[in-house]
């Protein structure tokens, strides 16, 4: 499959083009159709518009995240809006909910197409009483059901912040209200508290001067995650097989970044990978784990090469390049570890066990390590994308692949430059107090719900 740009494979998306044409706009609207927006993603220079701010009596974040706000010269005045941002960290038990319903309800209208909603809160793990950690959990409900409801390519999203760590949101809360996340929608977040949280000199370029390996990176989202990070200031190191080293060198070369190639599953490659970072850069502060394939059939069916390959790329090929990283002191003390995992390691797929458990497996890996290398100021996180367009998308069955576009908040795939975007926030260095999260890219799609 040869790599194809964004625009053309949004462009395969013909329902939505014809449902954003003139006449196609008239056709959906008189036959109740899904209407597909266009969702604002981000450019570089983006003005964000008004934000409304508000909090809960007693809330512990409304002071930063009204600094924040000010920091980035985003106004609070205003008769539409660009979010809604409610604060609920003072919620302490049920009754007290009611404060979400006289935030939105009279606000809910002035939200502007393509706008975002953000909960703030303490996480229900570290609330002081059982009444406050109920209250806390139920706001779940609230944000996921206003992820269906908001409509026009708006998002909500809950964002658990545990006590002590009011000081780390500042990425997240950019992220959020950024164009960066336009496909990201109905997630919870947490944040804790972080050893290291260093603000970008430039939030425009917060990579400047990291070094960033990104597997996979010949093609799909891969190319597309390389593309962002350098964007975002990071000298890249672009690895994929070398039957993809011309695809590769393009990608290395459009971005001023290098090419490795190697394959992940060969005899020595996690030595040989350590080697190369070693000798030519010295270290590493970003990996992103996103090679990845498929080999399908019905667990009767697949034969043990199918199982035994994907979970080789997917997913124990990362953990030895983890290990070897780690174990050579490769992995710079504040860096960043970022997998690739799926919707599919979340609701499981038919046809799919040998995948769907690498990507669990993928999901596992970042649970179980975030606590072990949170000792070294590593963080540990991982995107699970929904249906994304890409080469490989485009090949699925006609109705399959409408299914999965449609079925979902915003009524179209995502496209690779969404996950991209999302590894680049866990990616900042003021990210410090994000690990063991699992985000989902998927434009909040009903599947694995
Ligand atoms: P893709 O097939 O277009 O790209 C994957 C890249 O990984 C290729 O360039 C391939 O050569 C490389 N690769 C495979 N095996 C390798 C190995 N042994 N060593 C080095 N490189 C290797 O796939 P994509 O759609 O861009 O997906 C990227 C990641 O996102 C994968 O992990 C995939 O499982 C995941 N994902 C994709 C979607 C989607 O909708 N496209 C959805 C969920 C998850």
């Amino acid at each position: 499959m040869a790599a194809r740009s964004e625009a053309s494979t949004a462009m395969s998306d013909g329902y939505a083009r014809f449902a954003n044409s003139g006449p196609g706009r008239a056709v959906v609207k008189r036959l109740g159709l899904p209407a597909p927006p266009r969702l604002r993603r981000f450019k570089p220079g983006e003005e964000l518009g008004p934000v409304l701010l508000d909090s809960a009596p007693g809330g512990r974040l409304f002071e930063p995240v009204r600094g924040i706000l000010k920091a980035a010269g985003i106004s609070e005045e205003g008769e539409r809006y660009s979010a809604l941002v409610f604060d609920a960290s003072g919620i302490t038990d049920s009754t007290g909910l009611r404060a979400l319903y006289d935030f939105f309800h009279p606000n809910a209208r002035s939200l502007a197409g393509s706008g975002r909603v953000i909960v703030l809160g303490t996480p229900p793990e570290a609330c002081e009483s059982p009444r406050e950690a109920t209250a806390q959990r139920a706001i779940e409900g609230l944000t996921r059901s206003l992820g269906k409801e908001v409509g026009r390519g708006s998002t909500a999203q809950l964002v658990y912040v545990t006590p002590g760590a009011e000081g780390a949101v500042e990425s997240t809360v950019r992220f959020l209200l950024s164009g960066r996340s336009a496909y990201v929608s109905g997630q919870v977040i947490r944040i804790g508290p972080a050893t290291a949280v260093n603000p970008p000199a430039d939030w425009e370029h917060p990579l400047d001067g990291k070094v960033a390996l990104v597997t996979g990176a010949a093609r799909g989202i891969g190319a597309a995650i390389a593309k962002v990070l350098a964007r975002d200031g990071a000298q890249v190191i672009g690895l994929d097989v070398p039957a993809a080293g011309d695809a590769l060198a393009a990608v290395a070369n459009d971005i001023r970044g290098t090419a490795y190639q190697l394959d992940l599953t060969a005899a020595g490659a996690p030595d040989r990978l350590a080697d190369h970072i070693g000798g030519r850069h010295g270290r590493v502060d970003i990996v992103v784990h996103n090679a990845g394939i498929t080999r399908d059939k019905t667990i009767a069916r697949m034969d043990a090469d199918r199982w035994d390959s994907v979970l080789d790329v997917n997913l124990s090929s990362q953990e030895r390049i983890n290990e070897v990283l780690l174990d050579r002191g490769l992995l710079a003390d504040g860096g960043r570890l970022i997998g690739v995992a799926s919707i599919a390691g979340i609701a499981g797929n038919r046809g799919q066990t040998n995948y769907a458990t690498s990507k669990a497996g993928v999901i596992g890996l970042v649970q179980s390590m975030a606590p072990v290398l949170a000792e070294r100021g590593i963080t540990i996180n991982a995107v699970a994308p929904g249906f994304i367009e890409t080469p490989m998308t485009a090949k699925m069955p006609v109705m399959l692949r409408e299914a999965g576009r449609r079925m979902n908040s915003m009524a179209q795939g995502g496209l690779p430059v969404d996950v991209a975007e999302t590894i680049a926030w866990f990616a900042s260095p003021a990210s410090g107090g994000i690990t063991g999260n699992v985000v989902r890219v998927c434009g909040q799609s009903l599947l694995g719900a």
